[in-house]
């Protein structure tokens, strides 16, 4: 329960992971406004990164905070959705300051990196882990909405094998409160600006399929993200689509940070744990969804990341 994970601290923090997804930011905002409400007592903030604009209908992120003030020592820091330190970013020294800390989260590769670890791997999200622990009566439509949003979005609109019974049970009581579920799933989860939508075109028209079309493949240049002028938050979206194609089990996609650096995706449709080949390169995340960073040019990252998916789709087989 909440309250055991809150104890005797006054001053709160919650952080997320870099580069906040839709469970990122709903499981923090849904977290940070239940304890606005309920312990008017105490005094929280929200860290986390620049967020996708569409998530901004979310209303209370407009109290998330960018920087961490210098001197400012919390009594408890609970980061939400997040694998381990190197990912909450600007908001590891919450983690570094503060007297305790916490991690709720579902990834299968978290580090259990923080004083009390609430980590369960088979949860649709991290917002759903939140919903379990909250008081259902004290829930708001703030709260609800937020925390719908999470898991609509780590759920792929209730689509992907992480959507168990508890996950449709908690929506439904999310539902129950007011959520306007229509809007929230079109509006931050389908719908996309036309500069979304080509590049989403060009890294369709430049993939590449191989493992006798069990694998497809797509990157994105800085130089081409340019000219679209598009961002690392515009190509949400990208791997999916990739990872549909009729035949392929591993869709891997990937976009240049800087030179000869790539942030890579990795999706898997059926069993191959795309998980092991991220944390064999230092990545992490679910077994179906996983991410990494590597140095090279495209084509070395690629034949690195082929000998490992080849290594995992020949493990599934052998099952
Ligand atoms: P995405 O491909 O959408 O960025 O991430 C897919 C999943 O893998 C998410 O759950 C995300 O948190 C995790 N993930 C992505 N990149 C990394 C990474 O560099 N390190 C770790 N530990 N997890 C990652
Ligand atoms: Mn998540």
């Amino acid at each position: 329960m909440l309250n055991n994970i809150l104890g005797e601290a006054f001053r709160i923090a919650i952080g997320g992971h870099v580069r906040p997804d839709g469970d990122c930011v709903g499981s923090c905002m849904g977290l940070y406004q239940y304890i606005k409400e309920n312990y008017k007592d105490r005094r929280v903030d929200v860290y986390l990164e620049e967020i996708p604009e569409a998530y901004r209908c979310i209303e209370a992120t407009k109290d998330i905070k960018h920087e961490v003030p210098e001197n400012t020592k919390y009594d408890l820091f609970i980061c939400l959705d997040c694998g381990d330190k190197d990912r909450l970013g600007f908001s590891a020294l919450l983690l570094d300051q503060a007297v305790r800390t916490c991690c709720i989260d579902h990834h299968i590769s978290n580090t259990e990196f923080t004083d009390y670890n609430y980590i369960v791997p088979d949860a649709s999200s991290t917002s759903e882990l939140i919903y379990n622990l909250l008081d259902e009566e004290k829930i708001t439509l703030g709260v609800a909405e937020a925390l719908y949003l999470g898991i609509v979005h780590d759920t792929g609109v209730f689509q992907y094998s992480c959507a168990g019974p508890s996950t449709f049970l908690t929506a439904a009581k999310l539902l129950e409160k007011g959520v306007d579920a229509p809007r929230i799933i079109q509006d931050t989860y389908y719908e996309k600006t036309y500069a979304q939508n080509q590049i989403l075109g060009r890294a369709l028209l430049e993939s590449i399929l191989f493992m006798e079309g069990r694998c497809i493949a797509s990157y994105i240049t800085k130089n081409t993200m340019d000219f679209y002028g598009v961002d690392p938050k515009d190509l949400d979206g990208v791997v999916s689509q990739l990872r549909v194609t009729k035949g392929v089990e591993v869709a891997i996609f990937m976009y240049e940070l800087e030179t000869n650096l790539y942030k890579v995706s990795l999706r898997s449709k059926y069993d191959v744990d795309v998980s092991k080949v991220a944390q064999y390169f230092g990545g992490g995340g679910h077994k179906k969804a996983a991410g990494l960073t590597m140095t090279g040019t495209p084509h070395d990252v690629l034949c690195n990341l082929a000998r490992q998916i080849e290594l995992q789709i020949e493990t599934t087989l052998d099952k």
